[in-house]
C-alpha cells in the first residue's frame, strides 16, 4: 500500500479559518485542543436549547435550566464603591420583574438598552435571595430576524474563562462552527460502509455534521447524535475486537497439560475451605484456555472479599506445575507489599517461594531476585510496574496476574509481552467490580470470568452512617464490640499520602482514639503511609495477632490485610471517599464469623452526591450494583484510572447512558469480523481507513505486506 501523505481539507490548521487567527488558534489548541478544522467539526455541543419557546416571568422557576422571556430592560444601575463591581437592570414583561446582573463588560453593556424597546432575553434563572435573577444573560432586542434565528435548538458547547475573554464562549464558538460548516460540507467524508449504513437507516455523515450542531428539529438531532454514538462506539469495539481476534490467530500460548502435586496439595491440603461454585467455575475456564495452545488473555470480576486472591494463586500453581514461573503485578508498592505478605503465606506450606521487586527493592536484593528468576530458582515473582522492566529476564515466565485499577489500555497490554515469542497467559483481576459498560469498553479485548457468589456463612455486613455530633454513641458501640471480643479499624482519608493536612487529621484522630480508649484495657495501633516498611509491619502484625484492639489507618490497608475477627470498620469523613473505595475498606470486614458493622462517619451538611454515595453504601453490599451507581454519580472520566486508559475519550458516546447503544455496536464489529476477518474486503476500505486515522496502526496490513 503506498504511504503517500495527502493532506485533506479538514486537516487545514484551525487558524486559518475565518474569525480565528493565530491568536485565538493558539488558545483553542491549549484549551479544548482543537487544532484543525476536523476537530472543531467534531466539537459536539453538550446540550441543546430549544429556542422556540418563551417563558414568561411569572412561569420561571429554579427547575428550569435555562429560559427566553421577551421584555422590557429599565433601571440599570452600576454598584461597587470604588469601581464598579456589578451592574444590575430589571427586566419586566407584565407578569412580573426579574433582575439581570453582570459582573464585567459594564462600560459596553451600559449604554446598550434602549428604554421602551422589547428584547429577547436569554439564560439561566438562579433564586436569589427571595428573587429570581438571571447572571450574564443574552440579550437581543426583538427584531423579525432575531425572532426566526431564535425558532430552533440553540447548540451550547463547553468553552474556557480564557476563551470566553476572547469571545468565544458557547455562542462564539457556534458561530466559528456555523463558518466552518458550509465551506466544510463538500469535504465531510463518509466513515461507515454503506451495507452498515442503509440497513441500520443511519444518517449519512454530512447531515449528521449539520444536525449535531445545528438541528432542524429534534428528530434530527436525535438520529445525527444516534449515529455519532454509534460510530463512535463501533469503531472502539472493533478495535478491541480485532486485538482479540489477532492474538486468538497469532498468538501461540503455553499448554499446561498436568495439574500437578503443588496445585493438588494447595487444594486437598492447604485450603481450609471448600471453594466456592464460582471459583471452581472459573478455574475451568483458565484451565481449558491454558490447554488451548492460545495465550489466555482473561479478565477477572468478583466482588470484595469473593476470593479473588485465592483462584489467583491457584492459577499461578497451574503454571508452576507445569514447569513455568507466574507473577504478579499490583499498581502500588503498597498492594504488592501485601500481595507479597499473602501470597508467601499461602505459598509456604507448598515449600514454595516468592520473590518481591518494586521500585524500592535495595539493589543487593534486586540482583539476588534477578538472578534467582533468570536461573529459574525463583517460582514467583511479585512487584509492581518493575517486574516488567527490560532488566528483568525470567527463566520461563508462563503466567501473569495483573491486579489492577484500570491502569492499561488494549495497546498497552498488547505492548507488554511483547518481549517474549510466546507470550506468557495473563489474568486481570480488578479490586471492586467494574460497571458492564466500562468493562466492555476498558477490557472488550479480554476474556471475562465473573466470581459472582461469596463464600458461603458470610453475614451481611450492616452499614450505618452517623454524623460527627454523634461519635460518643459510635465510641459506645466500639466499647461494646471490643468487649466482644471483636478488633476494630477505623481509617481516615488521605487522598494524596503526601498532603500535611491529612495526616494531621490521621494523628489528631488517634490521639483522640487514645484518650479514649486507653491502656492497660485497650491497645491502639496506628499505620499510615509515611510510616518506615518495618514499623508499620510490625503494627500490622500486632493486629492481626490480636495484641491490639484497634488499627487507626489510612487507606493502606484498602487492599490485602485480612483479619477475619476485626469485624466493625469505622470511616472517618466517609463524605470524602469514592464509592468503589467505601466498597473496597467495607470489604475489609465480614470476613469471619460474627456480624460485621461498617460506620461511616460524616459532618453535617453533605453534598447531594455524597449523600447519595452514603446512602447506597447503607442499603445496598452488592460491589457489582455500586460500581452502577458509581458511574452514574462520576461519569467516566472520574471513575479511578481511567483517565490514564486513553480509551475513554468519548467525544459524545455516555456510558451511563449508551449501554444498548454500546451492546449493539459490539455486535456489529462481531459481524464484521466474522464476516471479513482481515477487513481486507473492498466494501469495508471505508473501515479500513477510518481504522487507521484513529489508531494509527498496521495492524492488519503490515501482516500483508
Ligand atoms: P478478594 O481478593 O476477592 O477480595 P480474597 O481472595 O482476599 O478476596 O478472599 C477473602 C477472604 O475469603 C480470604 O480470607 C479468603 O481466605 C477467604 N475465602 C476465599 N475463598 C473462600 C471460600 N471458598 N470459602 C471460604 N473462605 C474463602
Ligand atoms: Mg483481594
Amino acid at each position: 500500500m503506498a504511504n503517500t501523505k495527502r493532506t485533506h481539507y479538514l486537516d487545514t490548521p484551525i487558524e486559518f479559518l475565518k474569525g480565528v487567527g493565530p491568536k485565538r488558534a493558539e488558545l483553542l489548541r491549549d484549551e479544548l485542543d482543537i487544532h484543525t478544522f476536523d476537530d472543531l467539526l467534531t466539537f459536539y455541543p453538550y446540550r441543546y436549547i430549544d429556542r422556540s419557546r418563551f417563558y414568561t416571568i411569572s412561569e420561571v422557576s429554579g427547575e428550569l435550566p435555562y429560559v427566553q422571556i421577551r421584555g422590557k430592560i429599565s433601571h440599570i444601575q452600576l454598584h461597587g464603591k470604588h469601581r464598579t463591581t456589578r451592574m444590575t437592570a430589571l427586566l419586566s414583561d407584565g407578569t412580573g420583574r426579574l433582575e439581570l446582573v453582570w459582573f464585567r463588560g459594564f462600560r459596553w453593556l451600559k449604554d446598550q438598552f434602549k428604554p421602551g424597546v422589547e428584547y429577547i432575553v436569554f439564560g439561566k434563572p438562579v433564586l436569589f435571595g427571595k428573587r429570581y435573577n438571571i447572571a450574564h444573560p443574552e440579550v437581543e432586542p426583538v427584531t423579525p430576524g432575531a425572532i426566526n434565528q431564535s425558532s430552533s435548538m440553540q447548540p451550547m458547547y463547553h468553552s474556557t474563562e480564557k476563551l470566553k475573554s476572547r469571545g468565544l464562549d458557547s455562542r462564539g464558538m457556534g458561530k466559528l462552527v456555523k463558518a466552518l460548516l458550509p465551506q466544510a460540507k463538500a469535504h465531510i467524508y463518509e466513515t461507515l460502509p454503506a451495507h452498515i449504513l442503509e440497513p441500520l437507516k443511519l444518517m449519512p455523515r454530512d447531515q449528521t455534521m449539520l444536525h449535531v450542531h445545528f438541528p432542524e428539529s429534534s428528530l434530527l438531532l436525535k438520529k445525527a447524535r444516534a449515529r455519532l454514538k454509534f460510530e463512535e462506539l463501533f469503531y472502539i469495539q472493533l478495535n478491541l475486537l480485532r486485538h482479540k481476534m489477532l492474538r486468538h490467530e497469532k498468538s501461540e500460548g503455553h499448554v499446561f497439560p498436568v495439574i500437578g502435586d503443588h496445585f493438588n496439595d494447595f487444594f486437598h491440603q492447604q485450603l481450609s475451605f471448600e471453594l466456592t461454585g464460582a471459583q471452581k467455575r472459573v478455574l475451568k475456564e483458565i484451565r481449558l484456555d491454558t490447554l488451548s495452545g492460545k495465550q489466555m488473555n482473561r479478565l477477572l470480576q468478583g466482588d470484595v472479599g469473593s476470593g479473588k486472591t485465592v483462584v489467583a494463586v491457584m492459577c499461578m500453581l497451574m503454571a508452576i506445575d507445569n514447569g513455568f514461573q507466574a507473577s504478579l503485578m499490583a499498581p502500588t508498592e503498597i498492594l504488592a507489599f501485601q500481595h507479597y505478605e499473602s501470597v508467601s503465606n499461602m505459598l509456604s506450606g507448598l515449600g514454595l517461594r516468592a520473590g518481591l521487586l518494586t521500585g524500592s527493592t535495595k539493589p543487593a536484593e534486586r540482583r539476588e531476585v534477578l538472578s534467582a528468576l533468570k536461573e529459574g530458582h525463583l517460582p514467583v515473582l511479585i512487584g509492581t510496574h518493575a517486574l516488567i522492566e527490560d532488566v528483568v529476564e525470567y527463566n520461563k515466565l508462563g503466567m501473569v496476574v495483573i491486579d489492577e485499577q484500570h491502569r492499561f489500555g488494549v495497546a498497552q497490554r498488547a505492548r507488554l509481552w511483547s518481549k517474549s515469542s510466546v507470550p506468557p497467559h495473563v489474568l486481570v483481576m480488578t479490586a471492586t467490580p467494574i460497571p458492564r459498560t466500562l468493562a466492555m469498553t476498558l477490557y472488550g479485548d479480554l476474556d471475562v470470568s465473573v466470581i459472582d457468589e461469596l463464600p458461603p456463612g458470610r453475614k451481611p455486613i450492616k452499614t450505618i452512617h452517623q454524623y460527627d455530633r454523634n461519635r460518643l454513641k459510635v465510641f459506645g458501640f466500639m466499647r461494646d464490640q471490643i468487649k466482644k471480643g471483636r478488633q476494630i479499624y477505623v481509617v481516615y482519608p488521605l487522598i494524596q499520602e503526601s498532603e500535611k493536612l491529612d495526616l494531621k487529621d490521621l494523628t489528631d484522630g488517634y490521639e483522640s482514639i487514645v484518650r479514649e480508649f486507653q491502656p492497660p484495657q485497650y491497645a491502639v495501633s496506628i499505620v499510615h503511609g509515611r510510616m518506615k516498611p518495618a514499623d508499620k509491619d510490625y503494627e500490622m502484625q500486632r493486629f492481626v495477632k490480636g495484641q491490639t484492639h484497634i488499627m487507626v489507618a489510612t487507606t493502606v490497608i484498602e487492599v490485602g490485610i485480612d483479619v477475619p475477627n476485626a469485624s466493625v470498620m469505622v470511616i472517618e469523613s466517609a463524605e470524602r471517599f469514592g464509592l468503589s473505595q467505601l466498597h473496597q475498606l467495607r470489604g475489609r470486614v465480614g470476613r469471619g464469623a460474627d456480624q460485621s458493622y461498617c460506620i461511616l462517619m460524616s459532618k453535617d451538611g453533605l453534598s447531594a452526591d455524597a449523600r447519595k454515595r452514603l446512602e447506597v453504601m447503607v442499603s445496598t453490599n452488592d460491589g457489582f450494583q455500586i460500581a452502577e451507581t458509581d458511574l452514574q454519580l462520576r461519569g467516566p472520566g472520574d471513575i479511578q484510572g481511567t483517565q490514564q486508559s486513553g480509551i475513554l475519550d468519548l467525544k459524545i458516546a455516555d456510558l451511563t447512558q449508551d449501554e444498548s447503544i454500546l451492546k449493539f455496536a459490539r455486535g456489529q464489529a462481531k459481524l464484521l469480523l466474522e464476516d471479513d476477518p482481515g477487513i481486507s474486503n473492498p466494501k469495508n476500505r471505508v473501515i479500513q481507513k477510518r481504522l487507521q486515522d484513529l489508531y494509527h496502526d498496521r495492524l492488519f496490513w503490515s501482516r500483508i505486506s
